[in-house]
């Protein structure tokens, strides 16, 4: 029995031994192992830590046993682990998480948890926990995750950019192959990424040559071999996936890696339609015509300068139209410029339908249009053309209610008979455009090598006046003459004026000179005379005071053999008496074929009519005519009196209108300062007792009716005062 209690104690004594042998190993292992240890009772409360634990926790060993050991967690993860804990060793499963440490001196400490119970059989022992810090790999992934992070916005931020920028950005790999695009090159292109990404680039990005459609050689590959930005060609199209076409402008980078090797290459290209349209509306402007979009002269001279040069070479003739719109002036003038400019619009329009596509029509500026047949046949085809054309404006053009009717006036020129450059192909068809507007307007003139510019623009007032004749053109203007002393109205000078329809009132200086030359004013001279006969016998039957009236005569009228046959066929058919008319002569054209002159004059005097000589001073003035002429009037030319001052010395103008007037007096004629303007001129003429006077001062030339009603009123007496 002995020897079986001693043997009990000492089989207790060896098991104590040798579990204070495994216990001592047990610590000296747990107290080695880097890993943090605790156990805890079936409870959870902990019952061991050990050094590694308690370093990890920064917890003693006494701070960690029971409940303590939790209390080193972060708050922020304590809560947490300390349920999921409870939860793990009342459903005795494996617990593990990670979680973090705060130490009493503030630093933190990530770890990573694992718990096991100690089951023996069926019976629960506690648990035993291991802690491993983890904190060198937490902050490896954070670190890491920072990076994704950056990295993320980054490319987030690189791809808002990409689309929100107005530029189409594209990549492509080495292959060729596109790695990328952004939304306005998935716009430009009608490529969706999804789709483009993979395909060759010369399938999403196909660009042609703009002017001849050729394909273009894509020169990202270029930017890829020779590594460096190259430039689109001007004038390239983008032809999109739906095969519009659109211009753009670009260039091409290479995409170089960390290292510096190429990758690939980035297309940066915009859409240049706006700007390439801009560029070609100003060309556009710079050619053509505003009001009618026509091409204007620069085109035209350009156009011409090419056509004759084909026509040179194919041995062609072409032929070039100057038109230019009859009356337009009297259109615009009356209805307005909006109107006028309108019916150029519908000009223009006619025009261009007139003739085939490939003439050109262009707005010479005003109303006048050029027409380039750019090939010709023969100078026929031309004529067909003009009749066509005037043929086309017979029709009225319908403008705001207004029916209105023009005309045309065309003048032709050929190349290469009738000149073999630009300047002469113009200029000679202007001139037989001025002929053809001489010619009576609305008609057509081929130019002939007897027309030339002076003598068309002569052609054209000659051609006006002898419309101006039979279509009741000219008017006189009376002029009154005005007695110095007593104010009195004592006659008229009958001045002619034109009123043409399309420009307007013509003065006589501009269109006497061209009525002597072409002989048109005898005719001319012939309706004045009878007019102012007509006029001045009207005002006496009206019952107004009877003055004579004057009227101008031309040397050429005055040598005319029927000179006095129509003065005396006036006379009689307004049936005023013979000195109530007085006919102006100026000194030059006594002085020249004196003998028939002195015929003629004494004609004028047998039949009573006054003769004045007109422009007194400018000519010969020779004394020794004035005394073999009976004339009755000398005018003081206007450039004498307008120079007179009122210096109290005399001056040489003074001198000579005194000399002037003492000369009239010792003739015994009337002397009538002309040109007077001025009060202090007036005033210097009374000293002088210069006898009449005429000019704007006293009154300007009036028409017949004020003319009239000044005889009835008087002269305003306070000008003479
Ligand atoms: P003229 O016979 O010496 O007529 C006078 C001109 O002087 C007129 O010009 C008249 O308007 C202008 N005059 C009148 N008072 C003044 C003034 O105070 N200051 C200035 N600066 N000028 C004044 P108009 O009407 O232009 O005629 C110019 C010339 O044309 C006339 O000079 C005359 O030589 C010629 N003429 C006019 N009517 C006829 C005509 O029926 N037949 C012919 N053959 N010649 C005419
Ligand atoms: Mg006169
Ligand atoms: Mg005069």
């Amino acid at each position: 029995m002995l020897q079986g209690v001693q043997g009990e104690l000492l089989a207790q004594q060896v098991g104590i031994a040798a579990l204070q042998a495994s216990e001592a190993r047990f610590r000296t292992m747990s107290d080695v192992s880097p890993l943090g240890v605790f156990l805890s009772d079936h409870d959870g409360a902990c019952i061991y830590s050990n050094a590694a634990y308690q370093k990890i926790s920064g917890l003693s060993l006494e701070e960690t046993l029971g409940t303590n050991w939790s209390s080193a967690i972060h708050p922020e993860d304590r809560q947490r682990v300390l349920e999921e804990w409870h939860q793990a060793i009342h459903g005795n499963m494996p617990f593990n998480t990670e979680m973090r440490f705060l130490r009493s001196d503030g630093s933190e400490v990530w770890t990573r948890l694992n718990s096991a119970a100690m089951v023996d059989g069926s019976t629960s022992h506690g648990y035993v926990q291991t802690v491993e810090d983890i904190s060198d790999r937490k902050l490896a992934e954070s670190v890491l995750m920072n990076a994704e992070d950056a990295l993320f916005e980054a490319k987030e931020r690189a791809q808002v950019t990409l689309d929100s920028i107005g530029d189409a950005v594209l990549t492509s790999d080495l292959q060729g192959n596109v790695t990328y695009l952004n939304r306005e090159a998935e716009r430009m292109t009608g490529w969706p990424r999804a789709e483009a990404i993979g395909r060759p680039l010369v399938e999403v990005f196909k660009i042609v040559d703009g002017t001849n459609h050729e394909p273009v050689i894509n020169p990202a590959q270029q930017a890829i071999t020779e590594n460096r930005t190259i430039d689109l060609a001007m004038n390239s199209l983008l032809i999109r996936r739906d095969g519009g076409e659109c211009a753009i402008e670009d260039s091409m980078a290479p995409i170089h890696n960390r290292h510096g090797a190429v990758t690939g290459a980035v297309i940066v290209f915009h859409d240049a339609s706006a700007s390439r349209a801009m560029t070609q509306q100003m060309a556009h402007l710079a050619q053509h015509d505003f009001l009618t979009g026509l091409p204007n002269r620069v085109l035209l001279t350009e156009r011409l300068s090419q056509a004759i040069g084909l026509a040179r070479r194919h041995r062609k003739q072409l032929a070039l139209f100057f038109l230019d719109l009859d009356y337009f002036k009297h259109i615009n003038d009356s209805l307005g410029h909006q109107i006028g400019d309108q019916l150029l619009r519908s000009v223009a329009d006619r025009l261009v339908d007139s003739v085939r596509a490939t003439d050109t029509v262009c707005r010479q500026g005003g109303d006048e249009f050029v027409i380039l047949l750019a090939e010709i046949e023969q100078p026929q085809d031309a004529a067909h053309i003009a009749q066509k054309l005037i043929g086309a404006f017979a029709l009225p053009h319908k403008i705001e209610g207004h029916e209105l009717h023009i005309t045309l006036s065309i003048g032709v020129s050929v190349y290469p008979d009738d000149g073999d450059d630009v300047d002469a192909v113009m200029k000679n068809a202007d001139v037989a455009m001025y002929h053809a507007k001489m010619y009576g307007r609305n008609n057509y003139q081929f130019f002939r090598a007897d027309m030339n510019a002076s003598a068309g623009q002569r052609l054209v007032v000659e051609g006006g006046l002898k419309r101006a004749l039979t279509q009741g053109e000219f008017h006189l203007f009376y002029q009154p003459q005005f007695n110095l002393a007593s104010g009195a109205i004592t006659g008229a000078e009958a001045l002619i004026r034109w009123e043409d329809p399309e420009h307007g009132a013509i003065a006589p200086d501009q269109f006497i000179t061209v009525a002597e030359e072409c002989g048109l004013i005898v005719p001319i001279g012939r309706w004045v005379l009878r007019e102012a006969c007509r006029q001045n016998r009207a005002w006496q039957d009206a019952g107004l005071a009877t003055v004579p009236v004057a009227i101008n005569v031309s040397a050429l009228e005055f040598r005319h053999p029927e000179f006095l046959e129509g003065v005396d066929q006036a006379l009689a058919e307004s049936g005023l008496a013979s000195d109530l008319l007085q006919i102006e002569l100026t000194e030059s054209v006594l002085m020249h074929d004196t003998e028939s002159s002195l015929a003629v004059l004494e004609g004028l005097k047998t039949r009573k009519i006054l003769v004045s000589i007109d422009d007194f001073g400018t000519g010969y003035s020779s004394l020794s005519y004035l005394k073999r002429f009976a004339v009755d009037t000398l005018k003081i030319d206007k450039s004498f009196v307008s120079d007179i001052t009122d210096v109290p010395v005399m001056t040489d103008d003074n001198t000579i209108v005194s000399a002037v007037i003492c000369l009239g007096k010792n003739l015994r004629q009337r002397v009538v300062a002309e040109g007077v303007e001025t009060d202090e001129q007036l005033a210097f003429l009374k000293t002088q007792s210069c006898d009449e006077a005429q000019g704007f001062h006293l009154s300007y030339p009036l028409t017949a009716d004020s003319f009239a009603s000044l005889l009835e009123r008087g002269a305003p007496a306070s000008t003479f005062g």
